[in-house]
Formats: C-alpha cells, sequence, structure tokens
C-alpha cells in the first residue's frame, strides 16, 4: 500500500539505530559509531532528580543517560500523575539533544513502589522470605512494575538478593533470608518486573536491579568500632556492619554471597547489577586486605561479566565509587581520577553520581585522554547501557502516560499484597492453639505498631528511612482486625493504659520503628541523616516500651497474642512465658487485613522462617549450617493452623512425588514438620531438633523432600 511504501521509504533515509526491525546489536553498534566521547560519557552518567530538577535543561546540556530518585526524592506534588510529568520533562530535554537518546529513570521500588504516595506497599523482602512462594514473588514483581510503569518509570533498583547473616545489619529486611537457596528461589521476582522476554521488556515492565553484589549480608560486625561508639553522641557514631567488610574464603563466598547470581543472570537474565558499598576481604590471603566492590575486578568483571556472562550493566550505588581508597586522598574527601578509573576499569558501565555528574564527566574525560581508560572500556560500557535501553523500547515509547495512572494503589494490586501479608505470617508459638481467634472475641489491642501504617511499612517509603505514623496510606492492623472481624469488640489503647478489663484477649503489636541503612547492633551509623535520636540504638532487643506493653497486657489478660512487627528477629526470650500466641509479622506493608486474614482464620497461618530467630543477643549471629545450633526458632519454623488431610507416609511421599502432585508432597512434608515442631515445643524431641529442622527446609529448598522428610521424622521421634 501507498502507507507502506512511505514508510519504507523513511526507513531508508532513518538512521539504522532508531529502526524497531533491526536487531539490537545492530541498532547499538551503529548509534555507537556516531557518538562522541563526550556523549558516550553523559550516557555512563546518573545523576539525582535534585541536581537537575529545578533547570531541567541540565539533562540535555550535560548529556545524561540516566536520572534517579534516591529516597524520598518525589516531585513537589506526590501524586503518580505528577511523576509522569517530571519524567516526561526530563524525557524531553534528553530527546532535544543530537542524537535523541532517550534516558532511563531509576528508582527503588524495593517493596511495591514505595516512594509514591498510594501505591501499593508489599511486605520487605524479609517477609517475601517467609511466605516460601516463588510466584507470589513473581506476582508481586508484575504489581510493582505496573506500578512504576504508571508513574513513567522504567527501572527499577531492585531486587536485593543479600543473604543476610547477622541481624544486627540494618538491611536485613532487604533480604529474603539467610540461606542462599531461599534467595534464589525467590528470584522470580525479577521475571515478574522485567517480565518473560527481557530481551524485549517492552512497556509493561521494568529493568531490574541485583544488588548489592556481592556478600553485602555477609559482612563482619566490627566489635571495635561498635566499642568506639559507646557513650559518643549518636550522630557521631560510626558504621558497625553496614558497608563493611566480608571477611571470608573464596569458596564462602561463592556459595553464600555469590551464589544468588548465578541463577539472577543466567535464567532471570537480570539488566542491571549494583556493586555493594561494602569491601571483601579474603581470608586465604591473610586478613587485612579489603577491596571495596565498586574497585573489584577480579569480581565485577572476572565473575560477573566473563565467567557468569553477564549482558547487562553495571550501576554503581550511591557515590560508591567516592569511598575507593585513594592513596593520594587519605581522608578520602572526594571524587577523584583515580577512583574514577579504578571503577570504570573495574567494571562499573554506569555511574550514580547525585549531585557530582559533571565533575564525574570531566575526571572520566581526562581519565580517557591520558589513556588510563581505553576508548575499548568506554565502548563496551556504552554498548551494555545502550542495549538495555532497547529492550525497554525506550526510543519508540520514550514518553510515558498519564493514562495508567489509576492502577497505583488499585484494589487489584492491593488484594495481592494482601494475599502476601497473609502468607508472610509466621506462627513461631500457639499454645493451646489459641489462634486462630473467633471473630466475635472481645480485643484488647495494644503497641505501637498496632495502628501505625509508616511503622507497618519500614524504610523506602515515601522517605527513604521510611516515616511512622499517619503519612503512609494504607489499613494498619488494628483496621484490618475491624474489617476482617466486623463482630468483634475491640478496645485499642496504644501504651495499654486503658483497663483491659473484659477482654478475652489481648493482641501487643511491638517492634521496630521504620530504618532503611546503616544499623548495626550498638548505635547508629555516620548520621548526616538522622532526624531523631530515638533512631540511636536499634538492638536486636525489644525497646523497653514494647517490653511494658507485653507485661501489662499479657498479665491482665487470660489469652495474649504478641504480633512482633520489625525487620528482624527480637529478642523476646524473656517474655515468652507470659505469651500465647507469638506472630513474626514482619514489616508487611500497607495491607494490614492480611495480618487478621490469619489472626481470625480467613487464611490459614503458612509462613516459616527466612531467618533463625536467636534466642538472645549474645547468641548473633545464628545461622543454618553452623556447629552449635541452638536458636530459639530455627530457619523454616512454623506452626500451622490449618491440617491437610490424606494419607502422609514416607510410602505416600514417594508415590506423590512420582506422580508429579507437588501440594501433596509439600503437604506431607508439612505434617512432618508439624509433628517435629510438635515434639520440639513438648520438649521430647531430640536435643539437636532444631538443626534437624532447619536443615530439612533447606533440603526442601534445594528440591529434596525426601531428605526433608527424614530429618523431619527424626526430630519428631
Ligand atoms: C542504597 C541502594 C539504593 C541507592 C539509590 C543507596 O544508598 O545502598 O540500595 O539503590 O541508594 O537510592
Amino acid at each position: 500500500s501507498g502507507a507502506e511504501a512511505a514508510s519504507s521509504g523513511q526507513e531508508a533515509s532513518r538512521p539504522a539505530y532508531l529502526d524497531p526491525s533491526k536487531p539490537v546489536q545492530r541498532r547499538v553498534a551503529d548509534l555507537l559509531a556516531r557518538m562522541t566521547l563526550k556523549e558516550k560519557i553523559g550516557q555512563m552518567t546518573q545523576a539525582e532528580r535534585a541536581a537537575v530538577a529545578d533547570d531541567p535543561s541540565r539533562v540535555a546540556e550535560w548529556g545524561l543517560g540516566s536520572v534517579l530518585s534516591g529516597g524520598g526524592s518525589t516531585p513537589a506534588e506526590n501524586t503518580p500523575a505528577a511523576w509522569v510529568e517530571m519524567v516526561n520533562e526530563f524525557q524531553e530535554q534528553a530527546l532535544s539533544t543530537r542524537l535523541k537518546i532517550p534516558i532511563i529513570y531509576g528508582i527503588d521500588a524495593v517493596h511495591g513502589h514505595g516512594n509514591v504516595a498510594g501505591a501499593t506497599l508489599f511486605p520487605h523482602n524479609i517477609g517475601m522470605g517467609a511466605t516460601r512462594d516463588p510466584e507470589l514473588a513473581e506476582k508481586e514483581g508484575e504489581v510493582t512494575a505496573a506500578e512504576l510503569r504508571a508513574t513513567g518509570i522504567p527501572w527499577n533498583f531492585a531486587p536485593c538478593l543479600c543473604v543476610t547473616r547477622d541481624e544486627r545489619w540494618g538491611r536485613s529486611y532487604e533480604s529474603f533470608g539467610e540461606d542462599p537457596a531461599l534467595v534464589k528461589a525467590m528470584e522470580t521476582g525479577i521475571e515478574g518486573l522485567q517480565g518473560p522476554t527481557p530481551d524485549r521488556i517492552g512497556p509493561d515492565h521494568v529493568l531490574a536491579t541485583a544488588k548489592h553484589f556481592a556478600g553485602d549480608g555477609d559482612t563482619a560486625y566490627d566489635a571495635a568500632t561498635a566499642a568506639a561508639n559507646e557513650g559518643k553522641p549518636w550522630n557521631e557514631q560510626k558504621y558497625t556492619i553496614d558497608q563493611g567488610v566480608t571477611v571470608t574464603s573464596r569458596e564462602h563466598f561463592a556459595a553464600v554471597g555469590l551464589a544468588p547470581y548465578g541463577p539472577a543472570v543466567r535464567t532471570y537474565r537480570v539488566g542491571s547489577v549494583m556493586p555493594s558499598f561494602s569491601s571483601v576481604d579474603w581470608t586465604e590471603d591473610g586478613v587485612g586486605n579489603p577491596v571495596k566492590m565498586h574497585a573489584n575486578k577480579e569480581l565485577l568483571t572476572g565473575v560477573l561479566k566473563q565467567k557468569t556472562k553477564f549482558q547487562g550493566f553495571v550501576i554503581s550505588d550511591w557515590e560508591g565509587i567516592h569511598q575507593i581508597p585513594d592513596p593520594s586522598d587519605p581522608a578520602n574527601t572526594g571524587l577523584t581520577g583515580y577512583k574514577v578509573r579504578t571503577a570504570v576499569n573495574a567494571g562499573v558501565d554506569m555511574f550514580m553520581e547525585p549531585n557530582t555528574a559533571p565533575e564525574f564527566m570531566q575526571l572520566l574525560m581526562d581519565e580517557v585522554e591520558a589513556g588510563r581508560v581505553s576508548e575499548a572500556r568506554i565502548d563496551d560500557a556504552v554498548s551494555r547501557i545502550l542495549r538495555q535501553k532497547f529492550a525497554l523500547g525506550l526510543f519508540e515509547h520514550p514518553y510515558a502516560s498519564a493514562g495508567k495512572v489509576d492502577e497505583v494503589g488499585s484494589a487489584k494490586h492491593r488484594a495481592v499484597a494482601r494475599e502476601a501479608v497473609a502468607e508472610s505470617q509466621v506462627l513461631l508459638k500457639n499454645s493451646g492453639n489459641l489462634l486462630p481467634l473467633s471473630p466475635k472475641s472481645k480485643i484488647y489491642v495494644a503497641g505501637r505498631n498496632a495502628d501505625d501504617v509508616g511503622n507497618q511499612a519500614g524504610g523506602w517509603t515515601i522517605t527513604w528511612q521510611g516515616v511512622s505514623g499517619e503519612g503512609v496510606q494504607g489499613t494498619s492492623i488494628l483496621d484490618g482486625i475491624k474489617q476482617v472481624a466486623p463482630d468483634a469488640a475491640v478496645t485499642f489503647s496504644e501504651d495499654a493504659s486503658a483497663p483491659t478489663d473484659g477482654s478475652d484477649v489481648g493482641i501487643v503489636v511491638v517492634g521496630e520503628t521504620p530504618y532503611a541503612e546503616g544499623y548495626g547492633d550498638v548505635g547508629g551509623p555516620e548520621c548526616g541523616w538522622c532526624t531523631t535520636p530515638q533512631q540511636e540504638s536499634k538492638s536486636l532487643s525489644l525497646q523497653p516500651e514494647d517490653k511494658a506493653a507485653v507485661d501489662k497486657v499479657c498479665s491482665a489478660v487470660e489469652k495474649c497474642v504478641v504480633l512482633v512487627v520489625s525487620g528482624r528477629p527480637q529478642i523476646i526470650t524473656d517474655q515468652l512465658g507470659k505469651i500465647d500466641a507469638l506472630v513474626a509479622s514482619w514489616l508487611p506493608g500497607s495491607e494490614g487485613a492480611g495480618v487478621a486474614d490469619v489472626l481470625f482464620g480467613e487464611r490459614p497461618f503458612t509462613g516459616r522462617l527466612p531467618v533463625s530467630w536467636p534466642r538472645s543477643a549474645n547468641q548473633v549471629p545464628v545461622n543454618v549450617g553452623d556447629a552449635d545450633y541452638r536458636p530459639l526458632y530455627p530457619f523454616g519454623w512454623g506452626l500451622r493452623t490449618k491440617v491437610g488431610s490424606g494419607p502422609a507416609s514416607a510410602a505416600a511421599l514417594e508415590s506423590a512425588r512420582s506422580k508429579g502432585d507437588t501440594e501433596l508432597v509439600d503437604e506431607i512434608v508439612a505434617r512432618a514438620r508439624d509433628a517435629a515442631q510438635a515434639s520440639a515445643v513438648a520438649g521430647t524431641a531430640p536435643a539437636d531438633w532444631a538443626r534437624l529442622i532447619a536443615d530439612a527446609d533447606h533440603a526442601l529448598l534445594t528440591g529434596d523432600p525426601e531428605k526433608a522428610y527424614r530429618l523431619l521424622r527424626r526430630a519428631a521421634s
């Protein structure tokens, strides 16, 4: 037809890189050949929204490849429509440049699209790990991708593939758990984000980021720094574990820190990887030679790109390269040519330089001109970035439409999050089968996390560190209880000061208040950003006001349930005797009704511990596989409130296996676990019951239900 002829005539004259019918490789090569060094370096540079927002023409002037929103960096009016408008404004600038290369906008949507008011907030990863449900993680990815795209954003700095090995680490809540096999199982989230065809991500999905490469959850607790912190004002204390040093053998590092990256790259083809702020120090080389991950050529280029064949691009973490020690800058004050070339040559492709984009670009230019960074390395970095921009379809559809804004926080999305919340709840103790509660109970609800969506949501919500209180939209646990059990008589008293008389049951909701990064066991980080001294001491111990609320309610009412809303286990051993039912609720996000669903038996408790629950602060770190493993509750522990039917025996398991009936396989193993847990509670289990239960869960995660079953039977004997 005439139209076809016209369009093919047009194609002949337009450059190959703008022709979507050409293979991506061809388009990349064509575009690269047209670019100046300055334009290439621009593609390798990412600035913060705040650095360009007051004058968006800087996007064009600097020739930026990317803009990001750091935690809480939102447009003045935090509505989905305002986000679309803002991203499009930056895009317009990018498209006004000579080669019209679109920017890629990135953000941390680590538990749903948390920066955006009214978004659907999922449980943080630690809760997702408790679900043991990879399909649900995939659905979370899909919902998050849809909400990101509805606000014009095609790139998510998630998921964190950290394997948390010491919960004094303040980012433990970003981990799916302590067992690399569990983290691997939950990587389906990457597919949810990127969609099933990562070479053609298209307009309904986003680019994912596996972070923080690697070993970020396995840094050593720095007791010397912790001791030095003691007595110092909170804002003068130094990091004790976050951004620290992973002191390890190459073998252990491969088995723990690195393990999740194999499937992320090979199976899910994740489009970007972010190095960790931490360093690695190989014990076999003699402790004392830590190398920053951003400078680690052996791992970034050798292992990730060459050995694992990662085809995407490496995006540095926030000013991550500034932390590379430069011998000529002992005070480590800023950005230097040395730091820039070390990182580029190690394999970093794009640079998160929130407030120093022009300085970075000039330094890199100088390094290339001086021959200290090769043009081949630059071309490789730029090709990797462009490939993902083509995969996303950004050249064809650079602008976001405002037509999808209603998807943000939609009822459909919230239903998925509510399901995730229910599945994430781990029932640790249930004396006399107190749970589920009758929906007609007289209930006394107390505790500072009972009616606080901000506390439920934790970090990376509206602001970087998260916010307590009203600032976060959603359903609190208290609201959820009223919704799910409208016939219950509910008294709420946050500090438990109201009289308890008449109530059948107390529900005390305790735990942590929001934080995102930094916290170790003793003291806070070097804290430019702390806003309240209350953030000073994040310890695994229950806060004094929480202990008081538990003591008060549990001694006054006949039966009491304690929910721990936190990003990691809290030491609760001393209170345990008073508590009839104990639930690890993690950081459930916006859908508090999901917690109520399991409390009242609308759904069964099925969650299992993603990390070992320590008995005392002194016991930390405690992990599955430890020689003397005696946590309060082991990895994999989780009581159930509904038991399935049918035969349960080794023979039944074998037959279910041979028929491929995975549901029955799971049920048979679960019943063996029920029995093992019951004998642990009764005190009749063998001394190593905790190890048996934890090892069984590991066996299950590695595809060996027979072994899991055998271990659990032993624990039940
Ligand atoms: C965090 C990253 C995050 C980045 C951008 C850093 O402080 O370590 O996880 O992606 O900020 O917000």
